[in-house]
């Protein structure tokens, strides 16, 4: 499964918004996973074009995307060093397709900062230090490697070339993935390597009252990290607020002076980071988004929904959801035209309403 990885320095909130994520879970039920590994988190895609359907329908039931995250421990500096604890944890995050860093910016006094006061861009720097040493030290072992099988001509020579440039990229202090594209470098080519900074960044505020309510701080905040994209929450209000009704949480929202859940921004963020997209499909017993990666064509998506399905493939009768919601009914949207079959070449839209043909 897709996961985002969640990193950042001790004491800036990791666990008690991990803590969040994982109860959440409950809510997940289009997630197989989320019973037997406790160390992945579970948030629903909000989604309100399936409520929309679910009415059309008549449906049982509301299955929307999830986003999961894993929890791992604080890096500290140093951590791309240490033998033992440190290298262990930055290998729990090599396997996330994404990372995400929790950045303390609320202030108090009880909750002691481990450089002593609270800084967001140098909490990021030490981050981003950390582990762009642990990918030169990646590169380091596997430069000599590969040296060695180019020679004896079984290793690829232009990927010895992209290892060297990355290592050039992580040596003057930026990360591959936005040193890549100045350096033309095909990061493709780095793949098997897994290196932490090759992965799309998202940047989590966990902020307090005050910074929630200045659009200028979150601003600054925001051109501090961008083009990587900035959430802004208080993890402690998102922890506290899956213990409630719907209804107290939304007050509680309100009450804050926000107007979505700080785990809604971070999965609608996390998604698209992700480079998803979602596709629905609609019945009486229950509407239901599924999860592609945007390009991805009709089979494939079929093949999300069943193995058999992807290999059966006939073709899909497709509606968009904005034609479908003017329509009122699949029968109307039929009559005006707007339904069409497509074929094994079709490139999924974000939102088509779907339902597949296939063979046994
Ligand atoms: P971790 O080391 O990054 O996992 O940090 P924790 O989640 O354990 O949080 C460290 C301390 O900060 C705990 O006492 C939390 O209750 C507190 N904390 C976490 N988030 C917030 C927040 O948004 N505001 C305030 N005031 N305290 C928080």
């Amino acid at each position: 499964a897709l996961t985002i990885g969640i990193v950042g320095l001790p004491n800036v909130g990791k666990s008690t918004l991990f803590n969040a994520l994982t109860r959440n879970t409950v809510l997940a039920e289009n997630y197989p996973f989320a019973t037997i590994e406790p160390n992945i988190g579970v948030v629903n895609l909000p989604d309100p074009r399936l409520d929309r359907l679910a009415e059309i329908y008549g449906s049982e039931k509301i299955l929307p995307a999830t986003v999961s995250f894993v929890d791992i421990a604080g890096i500290v500096k140093g951590a791309s060093e240490g033998e033992g604890l440190g290298n262990k944890f930055l290998a729990n995050i090599r396997e996330a397709q994404a990372i995400a860093q929790v950045v303390r910016v609320f202030d108090d006094p009880d909750v002691v900062h481990v450089d002593g006061a609270v800084n967001p861009a140098s909490d990021m720097e030490t981050i981003n230090t950390e582990l762009i040493l642990a990918d030169l030290q990646t590169l380091e072992n596997a430069i000599p490697r590969l040296e060695k099988q180019v020679k004896i001509k079984k290793g690829d020579a232009a990927q010895l070339e992209a290892y060297r440039e990355a290592q050039k990229i992580l040596e003057e202090g930026e990360t591959i993935f936005r040193g890549a594209p100045a350096a033309k470098l095909e990061t493709e080519k780095l793949r098997e390597l897994n290196l932490l900074t090759s992965k799309p960044f998202i940047f989590v505020f966990n902020a307090d009252d005050a910074v929630l309510a200045s659009e200028e701080k979150q601003q600054q905040l925001r051109e501090l990290v961008a083009p990587a994209e900035a959430v802004f929450l208080d993890a402690k209000l998102e922890a506290d607020m899956v213990e409630l009704s719907e209804e107290e949480a939304r007050e509680m929202l309100e009450m804050s002076g926000q107007d979505e859940s700080g785990l809604s921004k971070l999965a609608r963020t996390g998604f698209s980071t992700l480079g998803l997209q979602t596709y629905l499909t609609a019945g009486p017993k229950e509407s239901r988004a599924w999860t592609i990666t945007q390009g991805d064509t009709a089979p494939q998506a079929a093949g999300v929904i069943h193995t058999d399905f992807e290999r059966g493939f006939i073709k899909a009768e497709i509606v968009s959801f904005d034609d479908l919601d003017a329509a009122g009914t699949m029968t109307e949207a039929k009559a005006a035209g707007k339904v069409r079959m497509e074929g094994k070449e079709y490139v999924m839209k974000d939102g088509d309403v779907v339902e597949f043909r296939h063979g046994g």
